[in-house]
């Protein structure tokens, strides 16, 4: 239950399998370091995906409980502003240290509320990780500026933290997207509220149980729960300064809009449709294996998931292929030994998903594999969707037009590269693509060219290390994508510059007469 609760702290205690919990536990808010049962009177039941049994109930925390997080993150911000940055620097390092010893238990809260793979949800851990373990760097990289401007006279530059910070955060990434924050936040001196996704809040608790342990001082790390009450609670609390969301466009557009109006920063990643081109010329057993893992992995539940392929010239055979690389991917209950996919997130997406692929049948496409109906045999209630391929698709096309986020992969042909660059420039995301070819020339090209902000030459879900920053541009982003997560830009997010001029020259004390024009620095 440790997943899910707070209750069990120890990181060998976690759950290993699907099956029902007898009582489930509640989870609670995190105010002021402690583990704080809600007086809500909403709750969200949440569900393993896998078997749609109960795992816990997520309270809608009261307007009391947000204001109280806020007001601890309030008083906790002068205190830990003024700590030097060694000593944030060190916490970070114990933080990332009891990250990486309780890695099994987070990726267990993970695979129970999410749905994905235990060794997939281990890589969600790693990845936030080691955003965590990039901030320790934190000491060389906020380093400001200093020129001597005249003489005697010096300007520096620094950097500054904005006080209290807030990450509304989406379900397909339960660990690695808070970690997009706590770490970059709090070591730049800000204190933070974070609002997981009421779909798999377990996985953040045990990173705020963590934080606590690490030695953060009560109140730099909160957590409320909700839904859309608790994200407009956090839009127009007036001491919440920046606003980190990653989610649908249609949260996203909106909580871009009203943070703005509400003169917050705001950083905002969004909704995705990434396309591969793949060439006659490339090596076609690594890019057979390479799409059928990036479109199914995860169930096709990543913002990074290749859901597009643009088949160049005769390549518009190989769907068949995919559909044999794809058959011996195992779909199973997370936990399970050898499970490749797991389920949807909910009944609803599957539905969604479902009839997605029926209106792509009924547009005319070809159901070259179809995943509607499968279901492990051990897990006949979990919310199963098998990979699927759909071959002959067209622009106008529904299934093209969305983003489908399950694990289904449409596939479009176009006779030459030229093509498939307009086309893929043409779709209005502009999250992730790839390209699938063994000419340099070919690649170098579609780098120049293509309008996506993060490409993968011969990799299939090219999503930056955290020494880079994720850099999805066009309606991957809101406000343009001017604020994006971790490396410097992350940085440059959570804090803000002061810059200092200085002028100390001993002959000064004597002098008698003001001067008047305006300072040239010269
Ligand atoms: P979602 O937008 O439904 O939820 C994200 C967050 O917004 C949650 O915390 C939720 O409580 C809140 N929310 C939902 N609806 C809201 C509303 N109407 N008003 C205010 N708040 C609301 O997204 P999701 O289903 O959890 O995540 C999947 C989406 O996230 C996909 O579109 C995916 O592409 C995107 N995503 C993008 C990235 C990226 O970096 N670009 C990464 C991960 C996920």
């Amino acid at each position: 239950l440790a997943a899910t609760t707070s209750a069990a702290t120890s990181p060998t205690e976690y759950p290993t399998s699907h099956e029902q919990i007898s009582q489930p536990l509640d989870t609670h808010n995190f105010i002021d370091n402690k583990f704080v049962p809600s007086n809500a009177t909403q709750w969200i039941d949440l569900y393993d995906p896998a078997t749609n049994n109960l795992v816990t109930r997520v309270p809608q925390s009261t307007d009391e409980e947000m204001k109280q997080a806020t007001a601890s993150a309030q008083k906790a911000f002068p205190a830990w502003k003024a700590q030097s940055v060694l000593a944030r620097q060190q916490i970070m390092f114990k933080y990332t240290a009891l990250i990486r010893e309780n890695w099994d238990r987070l990726a267990a809260s993970i695979t129970l509320e999410q749905g994905k793979t235990f060794a997939d949800a281990k890589g969600d851990v790693l990845r936030g990780l080691q955003v965590a373990e990039a901030a320790c760097g934190i000491t060389t990289d906020i380093l400001g500026s200093v020129l001597e401007v005249a003489k005697d006279m010096e300007t520096r530059s620094y950097r500054e933290p904005l006080g209290v910070v807030a990450a509304i955060c989406p379900f397909n990434f339960p660990a690695m997207i808070p970690l997009w924050t706590i770490p970059i936040a709090t070591v730049t001196g800000n204190t933070c509220i974070i609002k997981p996704s009421e779909r798999d809040p377990g996985a953040c608790m045990i990173l705020a149980e963590l934080a606590e342990k690490a030695g953060f001082p009560a109140g730099v790390v909160n957590i409320i729960h909700g839904s859309a009450k608790a994200v407009d609670f956090i839009l127009d609390a007036p001491e919440i300064k920046a606003i980190s969301f990653v989610g649908s466009n249609k949260a996203g557009e909106y909580i871009y809009k009203r943070a703005s109006e509400n003169g917050k920063r705001c950083q905002a990643n969004l909704g995705a449709k990434n396309h591969a081109a793949v060439l006659p010329d490339c090596n076609k057993n690594h890019a057979l294996n390479a799409i059928a893992g990036a479109a199914f992995g995860a169930a096709g539940q990543r913002c990074m998931a290749l859901s597009t392929l643009v088949f160049v010239g005769e390549t518009k055979d190989w769907a068949p292929e995919i559909a044999e690389r794809a058959k011996s991917l195992k779909m199973n209950g997370g936990f399970e030994e050898g499970a490749d996919l797991g389920p949807v997130i909910s009944p609803q997406a599957k539905e969604r998903i479902e009839s997605l692929i029926a209106s792509a049948e009924k547009e005319g496409a070809t159901i070259v594999m179809d995943g509607r109906g499968q279901k492990p045999d051990k897990y006949p209630n979990g919310n199963w969707i098998g990979p699927t391929i759909i071959a002959n698709v067209t622009k106008s096309m529904t299934c093209y037009k969305e983003e489908i986020f399950g694990p289904v992969l449409v596939c479009l042909n176009v006779p030459t590269l030229d093509e498939a660059i307009e086309l893929i420039n043409e779709n209005e995301y502009g999250n992730g693509t790839a390209i699938f070819t063994s000419s340099g020339a070919t690649a170098t090209r579609f780098q120049k060219e293509i309008e996506a902000g993060q490409v993968g030459i011969n990799v299939p879900i090219p999503v930056p290390l955290p020494m880079f920053s994720f850099t999805g541009n066009k309606k991957s982003v809101a406000g343009g994508g001017a604020n994006t997560f971790y490396g410097k830009p992350g940085i440059q997010f959570y804090t803000q510059q002061k810059t200092v001029t200085s002028f100390w020259r001993a002959e000064d004390a004597v002098s008698t007469r003001a001067k008047v024009d305006m300072p040239t620095q010269s």
